[in-house]
């Protein structure tokens, strides 16, 4: 699997909170434990005054997180 191919669609450069357009500075890999298998990485993007929402929006709901500077790729969260 490309590392590109688990990017969602055009996470590219924007921040991936509602009604935001702010660049992407960080990224937030992810998976959902019940619904996807160890080696699932979802990512979004996220501006610097979302990054930690997002991120806590991922955490309140016991999913695995992992925040690195947008651009870079993890082969796995846990
Ligand atoms: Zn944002």
């Amino acid at each position: 699997m490309s590392l590109l191919s688990m990017l969602d669609g055009d996470a590219g450069a924007r921040c991936s909170a509602a009604g935001c357009a702010a660049p992407a500075v960080h990224a937030l890999h992810w998976r959902n434990p019940r619904i996807h298998s160890d080696d699932r990485v979802k990512t979004w993007a996220a501006c610097g005054a979302h990054r930690d929402s997002l991120a806590a929006w991922l955490r309140s709901r016991a999913f695995p997180v992992a925040v690195t500077a947008f651009g870079e790729t993890v082969e796995r969260v846990a």
